[in-house]
């Protein structure tokens, strides 16, 4: 992409790229129309930054709502305050109504109770009422749309205030994303008309929520009054307001408790303390109504019991970190606010500091879902289970709820940064030594099939699921592992660093990342970004040959897939001497298909990426010779001791499992004659169905 350019800004370390290299590289991810015309208009920019033109539209609610929990139903009304800060005329508005896809006639790629959908009541754009109409004015529904006519065109720099009404029934679960478990815990999400985002690269995005892909969301402030039967508890975006109007004395006097004891998980609703008159100050029988308030989000989701725990862990940061539970789970769930407290500590590091000053985690219905400033993770789980759903789904915070990208167009870009982030963060939690073992292997199970989709595809477009968990957590996260081992951790970690800050509470496409990561690492990675990304391609390099001549020997290595990265090489010799090699990656576009080593010795054995660091497709051409080290009893590579995003060994805590070497890696090796089902266990299905 934009090599001239990328040439003039690092002179000094843009690589030579061979005629040869070119030409093999398959699918080179080109920007689209859309986005090059962004940067004629110079909204975006060479560099990966925003461009100096860059502009977002805005959208900020007022809700107020009340969950009926006997009935299982949700009504409400809300004024949005719709900014147009583009340099377009707009002469319409679209809305998000996503709770259609509950509507008995909806098209939906997943399988959901019916419920009728989102019953919309009146509509006002500036204080007059606007009415649906099949064609030329009004509004119009479609699937899970609302596209609504301006009477007169909004000109940049206006707003438009948009009054709604509406009810739904809360769908009951098992379903996606949210439901009602047997009207005892409420996960209320995608749930009031929200607006569409209208961006600098596409305009109106008109996606329709068909199950499977997920958001885009404009950015705004939220006021939100959920009215309640006197002891349910809410655990929510946002901040809670009215906390002496809401909470029991005894409830405030845990609060304050927690607030003073940095660090030290309080329960401020106990099991004594639950129902109405104490969790909640008002008696039975009365409604109470829960105000929260949160600045630059792009939604807004709430969970509700009369069951629940509450328990409160505030951080070194001040962020107030809150689990809210029910007793039959409380034997895990007690440490679930250690775990939001552990990943947002440890993110705030590696990425961008929390920006929020709560993070809820609450139990219910859903398996894993994120929100901002919340999650939405289901009770029965092992601690190693709970933490690994919580760290997944607490990291969404980053994205793509601080960096807002397109997630159904683009999963990769919240998925999969998550994916990659995720197991590390564990590692860090439980002092594991090996983080991303899973990843690799689900990978390699799948690699270069037919069950294969490339990464930059729309994930509603993807058939079967599994590829769409392939292609949105699993591979993105292996790519990335083996992408930081080309242009170095220092330089991979700045560039996600410098792209989350920049991109913060704004509209990334993946140029803008893969831009960011070439300034970083001062060259152009598209013989990288086309295999990985737009293809299917696989890496595969194999010991050809071995010969000796004289006092020295040549290995011949052989490259057989279109991606292309870094080989390690460990050489053993006949006097039991062991050297390490690497053949970069550059030397690979250089050379072509061989490369030749020239060893002094007679060698013996031969083995690639003993520490398995890359995804290399087939083992079995790995290794020549006589055995050499490998696995837990051999060397160990740079990704186990320098792992730039780790402390040092001897400050974590011992492993609490055998580590897994790379013959973990390597128990399913791919095999190409074969047509492999997708093993849903290999995709960890469990963990992120739905995400
Ligand atoms: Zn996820």
């Amino acid at each position: 992409m934009l090599l001239s350019l990328l040439a003039a800004l690092f002179p000094a370390a843009a690589a030579p790229i061979s005629a040869q290299s070119l030409v093999e590289t398959p699918d080179q991810p080109a920007p689209p129309a859309a986005f090059r015309e962004a940067e004629r208009a110079d909204t975006r920019s060479p560099d990966g930054r925003p461009g100096a033109g860059y502009w977002q539209n805005r959208a900020d609610y007022v809700i107020e709502a009340t969950l009926d929990p006997v009935a299982g139903r949700v009504t409400g009304r809300e004024t949005i305050t719709y900014l147009n800060n583009a340099p377009d005329s707009l002469d319409r508005l679209v809305l998000h109504l996503d709770q259609n896809v509950f509507a008995p006639s909806a098209r939906r790629n997943r399988r959901a109770p019916v419920t009728g959908g989102m019953d919309l009541g009146t509509v006002l754009l500036n204080g007059a009422e606007v009415e649906a109409h099949p064609v030329g004015r009004g509004y119009q529904e479609a699937l899970t749309l609302l596209e609504l006519l301006l009477p007169e065109p909004l000109e940049p720099g206006a707003t438009a205030s948009l009054e709604l009404s509406w009810s739904f029934t809360v769908p009951p679960a098992p379903t996606f994303r949210t439901g009602n478990l047997d009207f005892d815990v409420f996960a209320v999400a995608q749930w009031y008309p929200r607006m569409a985002v209208y961006d600098d690269v596409y305009g109106w995005d008109e996606t329709p929520y068909l199950g499977d892909g997920e958001f885009y969301l404009e950015y705004g402030d939220f006021d939100v009054a959920l009215t309640l039967p006197s002891g349910w508890l809410v655990g929510a975006t946002g901040v809670l307001q009215n906390e002496s109007e809401v909470l029991g004395d005894a409830v405030l006097d845990g609060l304050a408790r927690a607030r003073s004891h940095a660090g030290e998980t309080v329960q401020v609703v106990t099991p004594e303390l639950q129902g109405p008159g104490a969790a909640t100050r008002a008696p039975e029988g009365s409604p109470v109504t829960w105000r929260f308030t949160a600045e630059n989000v792009r939604d807004f989701a709430f969970s509700t019991s009369a069951n629940y725990l509450w328990d409160v862990r505030v951080s070194a940061a001040g962020v107030e970190n809150y689990a809210f539970y029910r007793p039959q789970v409380a034997e895990t769930w007690a440490e679930a606010a250690r775990y939001v407290d552990v990943t947002i500590a440890t993110l705030s590091e590696w990425i961008l500091p929390y920006p929020w000053s709560r993070a809820t985690t609450t139990e219910g219905p859903v398996g894993g879902m994120e929100y901002p400033m919340m999650v939405f993770i289901s009770g029965g789980r092992s601690p190693r289970s709970l933490a690994g759903v919580t760290i997944h789904e607490m990291a969404h915070q980053w994205f793509p709820m601080i960096v807002g990208s397109m997630e159904a167009k683009h999963a990769f870009m919240d998925e999969g940064f998550v994916s990659y982030f995720d197991e590390e963060v564990a590692a860090r939690l439980w002092g594991d030594e090996e983080p991303r073992w899973g990843e690799n292997q689900g990978y390699l199970r799948v690699a270069g099939t037919e069950a294969e989709v490339p990464i930059l595809r729309h994930t509603d477009l993807v058939s079967p699921y599994g590829a769409r968990g392939l292609a949105a957590y699993t591979k993105p996260a292996v790519m990335l592992g083996a992408l930081r081992e080309v242009v170095g951790r220092d330089a991979f970690a700045a560039a996600f660093q410098d792209y989350a800050s920049e991109w913060a509470f704004r509209h990334p496409q993946p140029w803008d990342f893969f831009r960011t990561v070439e300034r970083h690492a001062g060259r152009d990675l598209d013989w990288f970004w086309g295999p990985a990304f737009a293809s299917t391609a696989t890496l595969d390099v194999g010991v050809l040959a071995v010969e000796h001549q004289g006092g020295s020997s040549v290995v011949v290595l052989e490259r057989s897939g279109g991606l292309i990265l870094p080989t390690p090489v460990r050489i053993t010799r006949s006097d039991g001497s062991i050297e390490e090699h690497s053949v970069s990656a550059d030397r690979w576009r250089a050379e072509g298909r061989r490369v030749r080593l020239i060893i002094a010795g007679r060698v013996e054995g031969v083995a690639l990426d003993p520490d398995g660091r890359f995804p290399d497709v087939e083992s079995s051409n790995d290794v020549w010779g006589s055995e050499v080290g490998g696995g837990p009893q051999g060397l160990q590579g740079p990704l186990h001791d320098a792992d730039l995003h780790r402390p040092p060994a001897s400050h974590r805590p011992a492993p609490t499992q055998p580590h897994k070497g790379p013959q973990a890696l390597r128990m399913h090796p791919h095999t190409p004659s074969s047509t492999p089902a997708i093993p849903t266990s290999s995709l960890r299905l469990d963990r992120f169905d739905p995400v």
